[in-house]
């Protein structure tokens, strides 16, 4: 219902910025199960679901 950003199985895609989870292969995917990022105008992107840059940086 609510749409909590900290839901940390999702992340948002660092082209398209549409949410990103992962799939049961562990390959990430759009929130609307779409491989493929889309522009605005909806044609393909040519680049592949991935989330933004997570800060893994321990330091
Ligand atoms: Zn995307």
């Amino acid at each position: 219902m609510t749409a909590t950003p900290c839901w940390p199985r999702v992340s948002r895609c660092r082209w398209c910025t549409r949410p990103v989870l992962r799939d049961n292969d562990g390959a990430w995917i759009h929130a609307d199960l779409a491989y493929v990022c889309r522009d605005r105008s909806g044609g393909l992107a040519g680049t592949t679901a991935e989330p933004e840059a997570v800060a893994r940086h321990a330091g």
